[in-house]
């Protein structure tokens, strides 16, 4: 069965392997293109956009897909508004591939804001030592806020955009340690951490290490979401795939 796989995740790259040595599936892994170098897969790879709905509904036909996972990012909003509608219109299965947001635990400070235009504002005014930790693409929000002193770790470089004044940049790839994390944040003398709320494991020591440290953490709320079948895990999902594959071939 062809399946497409929409990634640029743990979870997508965990899947891709799993479903790399197996022949009931011919699968193409699809990544957005936001790093310039990205990780090996074991799958099939293209790389960037479709051209909106329209163009990912012509490359589902086009290559003959009968099911697509959504194994985007938890902010990547307008992919999956975006395979919801090409799937429906293309008629074709649709399972999403989510993971669950991280929780405040005992220790935690969490100031919770909606997007990342609030976050640079609940900042504040009086200058203060921060850890960006929410990717490239937003970054130039945070020139809003000349005020703060940023540290923002980052896969690629930005390039071309207004950024902050008083900006420092990290060049580094998860997964992180808390070890490192706390030290990280303590070298630095950061007082507040600004996270998107990714969940999962690989990025979840900045949490921790701001909890041991008992600095705050400006965390943006994930947006909405469209989904199809909701799975869980890459096991499920490729138990869903069989399913599918199944029902199709009558078997
Ligand atoms: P997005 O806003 O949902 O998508 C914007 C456009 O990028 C889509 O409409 C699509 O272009 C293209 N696109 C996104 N994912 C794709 C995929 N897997 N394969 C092919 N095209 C894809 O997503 P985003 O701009 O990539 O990211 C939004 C936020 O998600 C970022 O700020 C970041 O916080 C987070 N994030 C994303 C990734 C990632 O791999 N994308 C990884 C880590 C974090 P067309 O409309 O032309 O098809």
């Amino acid at each position: 069965m062809r399946v497409l796989i929409l990634g640029g995740t743990t979870e997508a790259a965990s899947l891709a392997r799993q479903l790399a040595g197996d022949t009931r599936f011919e699968a193409t892994l699809s990544l957005a293109g936001r790093t310039s170098a990205p990780a090996a897969q074991a799958l099939p790879t293209r790389i960037g956009g479709f051209g909106g709905v329209d163009g990912l509904v012509r490359y589902l036909e086009a290559e003959k897909i009968e099911a697509v996972v959504d194994a985007t990012h938890p902010y990547a909003a307008q992919m999956s508004a975006h395979a919801v509608a090409a799937c429906r219109q293309a008629g074709l299965p649709l399972a999403s591939l989510t993971r669950a947001p991280w929780t405040e635990q005992a220790g935690d400070c969490w100031q919770h804001v909606s997007n990342t235009e609030s976050a640079a504002m609940i900042l504040g005014d009086t200058p203060r030592r921060v850890f960006l930790t929410i990717g490239r693409q937003e970054l130039p929000v945070f020139a809003a806020a000349p005020q703060h002193r940023y540290l923002a770790r980052l896969i690629d470089a930005p390039k071309g955009e207004r950024l902050p004044p008083q900006l420092v940049l990290l060049q580094a790839r998860g997964p992180f340690d808390l070890a490192a994390e706390t030290a990280l944040m303590r070298d630095e003398r950061i007082d507040v951490v600004v996270s998107k709320n990714a969940g999962g494991g690989p990025t979840y020591a900045k949490i921790a290490a701001a909890r041991a440290l008992g600095l705050p953490v400006v965390m943006i709320a994930r947006p909405d979401k469209p989904a199809g079948h909701i799975v869980n895990s890459p096991n499920e999902t490729v138990q869903w795939l069989d399913h599918v594959r199944r029902s199709l071939r009558g078997v």
